[in-house]
């Protein structure tokens, strides 16, 4: 199965607040500005025209009367591990795919409802309606790729929110479907299935595999030879990807480096560059872990550790986060608050109170996205080719030290 919320961040705050109740309303990022981006409309709001991802002025001149919502992420965080939990009472093998959507293999414990998969569902729909107010539909099939189809393109348009997908009729079904509503297949993918005459799902699931390999090579080179193939499987429902349970290990209380310096550093502008270098590292090791942090802590010393002077500060973030920029920023404001211009010897970041940052995989939430997809990638390079193959800037300069460090066997970072 492929659970998904309905309108999630939306259906949480008008199951918690009376008032917002019969009302078309949106949760927007910033609800003052008319220039904030609309996160999640209620269908209310979507009869009016209000659309996901649309700024905030443009939503209220469909609907003047619209409620705008500020978001509440931890609590959206909160209300999406209670309804996994939910599911995990029906089977332990929940996974989930963003803050909204969860996979769920109940092959084990079909049998409690007399192998009878709809009512299964409609079960488990009841209980999450009852016990958190959030609507959830479900794409059922025998595969992760065909449910999150079934869930996408049939599940969220029929009245019971509840579609079972079958491998064997897939031609009544999934291949009836344009090739827009190819799951992984952008804009531009799709202009370029039509240029090759695939108008539907079916058109791509009936050419040879072989012959999908030539047609995008001539586009795209011979490396293209892998996304011929997973669009290919996509299209023919082939997915024999497991359903992952979340791990469940517990976060530590906090992830923090720290180093000590050469020599004296005496100017804002030298520290800040150690503090980007601990706060990228931090980062990434949250990152590497699946944590979030809300609480930052800077720390700096001077260089006689007998006569201490410096200071320890700590600031909790408004929201949860592990992209470096965001968490540095936050961390340059603790250090100009709190340095008091003595000379630094020795400086240390630290990120704690976490939550799990798989639930964030597809939120909207402002930039986050972007910075996201960045360290994704420049931490893919650092982990296959080692820490300096790509660096910030300001490691150059004189006050830089990652370059230094990854020559040291146990450096200076701890
Ligand atoms: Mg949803």
């Amino acid at each position: 199965m492929l659970a998904d919320c309905q309108s999630f961040y939306a259906s949480v705050e008008k199951s918690q607040n009376p008032d917002y109740a019969g009302r078309p309303i949106v949760v927007a990022g910033d609800p003052e500005r008319r220039s904030g981006i609309v996160l999640a409309a209620c269908p209310l709001a979507k009869e009016k025209g209000v659309t996901t991802a649309e700024r905030v002025g443009e939503a209220v001149a469909k609907c003047p009367e619209l409620v705008i919502v500020r978001p509440r992420m931890s609590e959206y965080i909160r209300v999406s591990l209670q309804i996994s939990d939910i599911y995990r009472s029906y089977t332990d093998l929940v996974e989930p795919y963003s803050i909204d959507e969860q996979f769920i293999d109940v092959t084990g414990s079909l049998h409690l409802f007399g192998g009878d998969v709809q009512k299964m569902a409609q079960h488990m729909q009841q209980q999450v309606l009852s016990e958190t107010g959030i609507y959830c539909r479900f794409g059922i099939a025998e595969n992760k790729i065909l449910a999150k189809t079934a869930c996408d393109n049939f599940a969220k348009k029929n009245a019971s929110g509840i579609y079972v997908l079958e491998k064997d009729r897939l031609a009544d079904s999934l291949w009836k479907l344009p090739i827009s509503k190819l799951f992984m297949a952008g804009n531009r993918m799709t202009y370029h299935f039509r240029a090759m005459g695939i108008e539907t799902i079916g058109d791509l699931a009936a050419i040879p595999l072989e012959r999908l390999k030539q047609l995008m090579r001539r586009k795209f080179g011979k490396n293209s030879d892998i996304n011929a193939e997973l669009y290919w499987r996509i299209a023919n429902g082939v997915d024999d990807s497991p359903v992952t349970p979340g791990t469940h290990e517990s976060p530590p209380q906090s992830i923090g480096h720290q180093m000590t310096l050469p020599r004296d550093y005496g100017t804002l502008e030298e520290i800040k560059v150690v503090v980007l270098e601990l706060t990228e590292l931090v980062c990434q090791r949250c990152r590497s872990k699946g944590f979030m942090g809300q609480v930052i802590a800077v720390g700096c010393q001077g260089a006689d550790f007998d006569r201490p002077t410096g200071f320890f500060r700590q600031f909790k973030m408004a929201d949860p986060t592990n992209v470096t920029n965001h968490v540095y920023r936050e961390a340059v404001r603790l250090l100009e608050r709190h340095w008091d211009g003595n000379p630094v010897r020795k400086v240390g970041v630290t990120l704690g109170q976490f939550s799990n940052s798989e639930q964030y995989q597809l939120s909207l939430f402002d930039d986050r996205e972007r910075f996201m997809a960045l360290e994704r990638a420049t931490d893919a390079l650092k982990e296959k080719y080692g820490d300096t193959v790509i660096m910030r800037a300001v490691s150059m300069t004189q006050a830089g030290q990652a370059r230094d460090r990854s020559g040291k066997i146990g450096g200076h970072y701890k």
